[in-house]
């Protein structure tokens, strides 16, 4: 719903705070969406994450999420769905060009990075979106990233 959209980058901080919480529970969850199987997870985990999201942010199951990165607005929301934003179309209003009546995604998003305390990373540029990752979990991506990585290092250090 855009009015909660724009809420949830009025907020920004507290739901950067909220999902800096939220994190290291689905990775030290990771021993149960192995025993359960990560593929056999993705259909509830990837629901409930799509209802929450698809309510605080119209979030569009993109697999990859950038949320952090973009002061909670999400850039899927983007009409040309720039992964590295503004176009040079933003209105002199912050509006979008496409849409006039609506806030500019990425004006969303650099505000709601000022919110932030990790907001620097909107300076980072982002990859291209891989299409094949449409529709999955990024919740269960980051904990099974996290936990191959634990693993490395864990290999590494002996
Ligand atoms: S960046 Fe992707 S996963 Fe994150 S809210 Fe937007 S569509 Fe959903």
């Amino acid at each position: 719903m855009y009015s909660v959209r724009l809420w949830a980058v009025r907020h920004a901080r507290l739901l950067e705070l909220t999902y800096r919480a939220f994190e290291p529970v689905i990775v030290k969850l990771h021993p149960l969406w192995k025993a359960v199987g990560y593929q056999r997870a993705e259909k509830p985990v990837g629901k409930l994450e799509e209802l929450s999201k698809g309510l605080l942010f119209d979030c569009k199951m993109c697999g990859q999420c950038i949320l952090s990165s973009t002061g909670m607005s999400c850039s899927m929301n983007c009409p040309k769905t720039m992964r590295n934003g503004p176009c040079g179309g933003v209105l002199q209003n912050g509006n979008c060009e496409v849409y006039p009546e609506k806030r500019c995604v990425w004006v969303e998003a650099w505000e709601g990075s000022q919110k932030m305390k990790g907001g620097d990373k909107i300076q980072v540029v982002q990859l291209p979106v891989d299409h094949r990752l449409e529709g999955s979990s990024s919740w269960l991506r980051v904990a099974r990233e996290a936990s191959e990585q634990q693993a490395v290092q864990k290999g590494g250090s002996q």
